[in-house]
C-alpha cells in the first residue's frame, strides 16, 4: 500500500482545504471524491468531504513543510453510507464557494441536510406514505358516499390519494391536510399507509393528467416551443408576466418533455411561495413523486427528499433556496418561481441568491433554466432586454379579468383617523357593503413603532441598537425588533417623572383594534410575523380567509407573496412613501415590486381589484410612472437611470461590513483596506451602517464596485490576501457580500 492523502473540506471559516492522510485499512475499497469522512480537526470530531485525493502532491508537499513540526492527522473513519456527494454536485459547490469567496468547508456544510452533518450514523427508515385501496366492498362504498356529503375535506383528501399514489406526509401536510383526517380515512377502509419503496422513477404516458391541462394561449405556446427547442443545453428564459398571467401552466407544459425523457426538475420558490394551491397544481397534473424541501420539514423529511434525489426516485423537488444543492443527478430543467423575491438571497454567513446560483447550477448542468416573475428584478430584466436571456412576456392575464387599477390618495391635506383618510374609508366601506373582501397593508407589526413622554419627549429607546422599541400591547412588552430584546413599559418618564407615557405612530397591531372599531360588524384578521408564529397558523388563517370567514384583512408584506386572494378587491397600502427617499438606491425597485404584488393578489375575472396608495407626495415621478405606466416601463425608466450612476446591473458590487465593541475599530479596519492599491475597483466608505448600532455593536461597512466582475474578484482576492495582515482584523468581525441586495443593514 502506498501513502494516501485527501484533502477534505472542513466545517470551520476559513478559506482552504485541509490535509488528512487515509491510514492503509481505509484504503479499500478506494477512496472516492465527495465521500464523508470523519476527522478529528482541534479537539472535535467532525464530518469533512473529500475534495480531492493525492492531487497536488506538490501543494501537499508545501503544506507538509509549513507544518512540518505537526505530523499529518489521519482520518478517523469512512461513514461508508449511501450519503457521498457525487462529482458534479462537489464541483458545482466549488464554484459556489469561488463566487462567493466564502469558505469552502461552511459551503459543503450548508449545502447537506442536517443529519448529514453530524459524526453520528444516519438510521433512516423509508418513510410512510399513503394509498387508496380499491373499492371492492359495499361498507367502503356506504363511507365514500357519505363522506361525499357530509365530509368534503376528507373526500378531497381521498381524490388526492388516489390520483397521486404514494403521497408523502410531508405533501399532505403542506397542502392543509391533518393526520385526524388521515386516521378517519384508514379507519374507514379507504387509503392505507404504507412503507415507500425506493425505485427509479421512470415516465409513463398516465404519469400526466391530461384532463387538468389548458389549451395555452398564443403568448404561452410560443414560450413553452422557444423552452422546448433548448432542452439540453443552457439556457435562461425570462418569463414576466402579472400574476394570473399563466406562467405556471408555461411552467407545468415545459416540464412535460424533461420528465418524459426521464430528467428531474427542481422548482425555487421564495420562503412562503409555496402555497398549498401551488403545490396542489403540480400534484394535479404529474402523477409523479414530488419531494418537498422547505422549513417546515423535520431534518428525516429533509433527508428523505435529499435521498429520493440522489437515487433519482424524485422527479420533481419543489423547495425554498436551499435546495439548489440537492443531489439530483438527472436533473434537466430548473424553474425559480418569482425571481425578483429578496426571500431568495441568504442573508447571513453564505450569503448566496438562489436565483443566481441556479443559473450557475444550469449553466454547469448544460440545461434551461425558467426565471419567473410579474416583477423581474432589474438585474435579470437588463439580461433579458440585452438579449443574455431570452425574453417572454406575457400580457394579459389568462382567462378574462382585469388587471387591478393603482389609484394615488393625496393624504397631505387630508384628516387621518388611525392611518386612514377620509376617501379611503369611504371605499372599504363600499366595499365591505358589496359582500367583498378588503386588505389592508402596513409594513409594520406590532402595536406602535415607539413609545414617548407626552410632557418632555423623551423616546424609549433599545440601549443596545439607539433606536425605539416597538410597543406590543398584547404582550404589554416593548420589543426590539433589531435586537429582540424586551422590556416592561414603564409606568413613569425616567427623564421628567411624568405619568403621560403613550404610544406614537402604528403598527398592524393597533391597526387591526382600530379598524375593528371603525367597522364593528366584520371580522377582521391580521397576518404578520407575530400572528402567524405558530406552526400551521399562516394555513389556516388563510383558510379562513378563503372560506370569507375575515372580511378585512391586515397584513405586512408576508401578505404579498405567494397567496391569492380572489375575493379581495380593494387593497389599501397606508404608507406608500416608505422608499421614496431612501439612500439605498434598490428601495424604489423593492416598493414597486411590492405595490405590482400586492396589487395581484386581487380579484378575479368577474371582480377586478383596485389598489388604492396613499401618500404625501403624489406627484413623486416615481409613484407617477409607476401608476401611469406600469412595472415594465418604470422599471426600463429607472435602468437608464442606473446606467448613467453606473450602478448595478451596469456595476458589480461587493459589501464588507464589520462590526466591534467600539466604534472606530471598523471603521479604521475597513479604512485600511482602502488604502490597498487597487486597480479598475472603487471603494465607497467607510461609512456606518443604516443601523449604526445594533445588539450593543457598532456597524461599518464598505462598498466595492467594478465594471466587471473579473475586476471585482480580483480586488476581492487582493484584499482578502491583506486581511490577516490588518492589524484591526482580530478586533472586529466582519463578513463579505456579493452582489449584496440590501445595503440598508
Ligand atoms: P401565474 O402563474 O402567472 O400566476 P397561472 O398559470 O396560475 O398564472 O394562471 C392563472 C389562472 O389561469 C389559473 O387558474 C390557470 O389555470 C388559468 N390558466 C392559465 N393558462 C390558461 C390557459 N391557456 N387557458 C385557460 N386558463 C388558463
Ligand atoms: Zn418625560
Ligand atoms: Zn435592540
Amino acid at each position: 500500500m502506498s501513502e494516501q492523502y485527501v484533502q477534505v473540506a472542513v466545517p470551520v471559516p476559513m478559506r482552504q482545504l485541509f490535509t488528512y492522510q487515509v491510514p492503509e485499512e481505509l484504503q479499500t475499497p478506494s477512496i472516492k471524491i465527495g465521500e464523508r469522512v470523519a476527522v478529528s480537526f482541534g479537539s472535535r470530531q467532525v464530518i469533512a468531504i473529500v475534495i480531492a485525493i493525492n492531487t497536488d502532491i506538490d501543494a501537499i508537499i508545501d503544506e507538509k513543510r509549513t507544518i512540518a513540526s505537526k505530523k499529518i492527522k489521519p482520518i478517523s473513519n469512512r461513514l461508508n453510507d449511501s450519503f457521498h456527494l457525487s462529482n458534479s454536485l462537489v464541483s458545482y459547490l466549488k464554484l459556489c464557494a469561488n463566487y462567493y469567496h466564502h469558505p469552502i468547508g461552511d459551503v459543503f456544510q450548508q449545502a447537506l441536510p442536517k443529519l448529514l452533518r453530524q459524526v453520528k450514523k444516519v438510521d433512516l427508515q423509508p418513510p410512510m406514505v399513503w394509498q387508496s385501496i380499491d373499492i371492492i366492498e359495499s361498507e367502503q362504498q356506504a363511507h365514500l358516499t357519505k363522506i361525499e356529503t357530509k365530509a368534503p375535506k376528507q373526500f378531497a383528501l381521498y381524490q388526492l390519494v388516489s390520483k397521486h399514489q404514494g403521497i408523502s406526509w410531508a405533501e399532505l401536510r403542506t397542502l392543509g391536510y391533518s393526520k385526524a383526517q388521515l386516521n378517519a380515512l384508514t379507519a374507514k377502509g379507504l387509503i392505507t399507509e404504507t412503507k415507500q419503496k425506493p425505485c427509479q422513477f421512470s415516465w409513463q404516458d398516465k404519469n400526466l393528467a391530461q384532463e387538468n391541462k389548458q389549451v395555452l394561449s398564443t403568448e404561452q405556446a410560443i414560450i413553452v416551443a422557444a423552452i422546448n427547442q433548448s432542452l439540453e443545453q443552457f439556457s435562461c428564459h425570462l418569463i414576466d408576466g402579472v400574476t394570473g398571467s399563466g406562467k405556471t401552466e408555461v411552467y407545468l407544459q415545459a416540464m412535460e418533455n424533461v420528465l418524459a425523457n426521464n430528467q428531474q426538475v427542481l422548482v425555487i420558490v421564495p420562503e412562503i411561495g409555496l402555497t398549498p394551491q401551488t403545490l396542489l397544481r403540480f400534484e394535479q397534473r404529474f402523477n409523479v413523486p414530488i419531494c418537498l424541501h422547505h422549513s417546515n420539514l423535520n431534518d428525516t423529511e429533509r433527508l428523505d427528499t435529499w435521498l429520493n434525489a440522489q437515487q433519482g426516485s424524485a422527479a420533481i423537488v419543489i423547495g425554498t433556496r436551499s435546495a439548489i444543492f440537492s443531489p439530483l443527478h438527472q436533473l434537466g430543467m430548473i424553474i425559480v418561481d418569482e425571481e425578483h423575491d429578496s426571500s431568495l438571497k441568504q442573508q447571513d454567513s453564505f450569503r448566496y441568491h438562489g436565483r443566481d446560483i441556479a443559473i450557475l447550477r444550469a449553466r454547469q448542468l448544460n440545461i434551461p433554466i425558467l426565471l419567473g416573475s410579474a416583477t423581474p428584478s432589474f438585474e435579470s430584466l437588463q439580461n433579458a432586454l440585452s438579449g443574455k436571456y431570452q425574453y417572454h412576456q406575457l400580457r394579459k392575464r389568462a382567462g378574462k379579468s382585469n388587471k387591478a387599477k393603482i389609484t394615488l390618495i393625496d393624504v397631505a391635506k387630508q384628516q387621518m383617523e388611525f392611518g386612514l383618510s377620509g376617501s379611503l374609508k369611504h371605499e372599504i366601506k363600499q366595499t365591505l357593503a358589496r359582500g367583498e373582501q378588503v386588505l389592508v397593508f402596513l409594513n409594520r407589526r406590532g402595536y406602535a413603532p415607539a413609545i414617548t413622554c407626552q410632557e418632555c419627549h423623551w423616546l424609549c429607546d433599545c440601549q443596545r441598537c439607539d433606536k425605539p422599541y416597538t410597543f406590543h400591547q398584547k404582550q404589554q412588552l416593548l420589543i426590539c425588533h433589531h435586537c429582540g430584546s424586551q422590556k416592561r413599559v414603564p409606568r413613569q418618564c425616567p427623564s421628567c417623572g411624568s405619568v403621560r407615557i403613550a404610544p406614537v405612530g402604528q403598527g398592524t397591531e393597533q391597526l387591526e383594534q382600530r379598524i375593528s372599531e371603525l367597522f364593528p360588524d366584520v371580522s377582521v384578521v391580521r397576518i404578520d410575523r407575530d400572528s402567524t408564529r405558530k406552526k400551521g397558523e399562516l394555513t389556516k388563517l388563510l383558510q379562513e380567509i378563503s372560506d370569507k370567514k375575515h372580511q378585512l384583512l391586515i397584513g405586512t408584506q408576508m401578505l404579498a407573496k405567494g397567496h391569492h386572494f380572489p375575493d379581495v378587491t380593494l387593497v389599501a397600502v397606508l404608507d406608500g412613501d416608505g422608499a421614496l427617499f431612501s439612500f439605498d438606491f434598490r428601495a424604489s425597485e423593492q416598493m414597486a415590486q411590492l405595490m405590482i404584488q400586492v396589487a395581484g393578489r386581487a380579484g378575479r375575472a368577474s371582480k377586478p381589484g383596485k389598489v388604492l396608495v396613499q401618500t404625501n407626495y403624489p406627484e413623486h415621478p416615481l409613484l407617477q410612472d409607476l401608476v401611469n405606466n406600469g412595472y415594465q416601463h418604470f422599471a426600463k425608466q429607472a435602468l437608464i437611470e442606473r446606467k448613467q450612476a453606473l450602478l448595478p446591473p451596469f456595476s458589480f458590487q461587493a459589501l464588507i461590513r464589520a462590526e466591534a465593541n467600539y466604534p472606530s475599530y471598523p471603521e479604521k479596519f475597513l479604512r485600511l483596506l482602502t488604502e490597498l492599491d487597487v486597480i479598475n475597483c472603487q471603494f465607497a466608505g467607510p461609512v456606518p451602517a443604516a443601523m449604526e448600532k445594533k445588539a450593543g455593536k457598532f456597524r461599518y461597512h464598505l462598498i466595492l464596485q467594478a465594471k466587471s466582475r473579473k475586476e471585482l474578484h480580483m480586488t476581492i482576492l487582493q484584499l482578502l490576501a491583506a486581511i490577516p495582515h490588518n492589524e484591526w482584523q482580530s478586533k472586529v468581525r466582519w463578513s463579505l457580500d456579493i452582489d449584496p441586495i440590501d445595503l440598508n443593514w
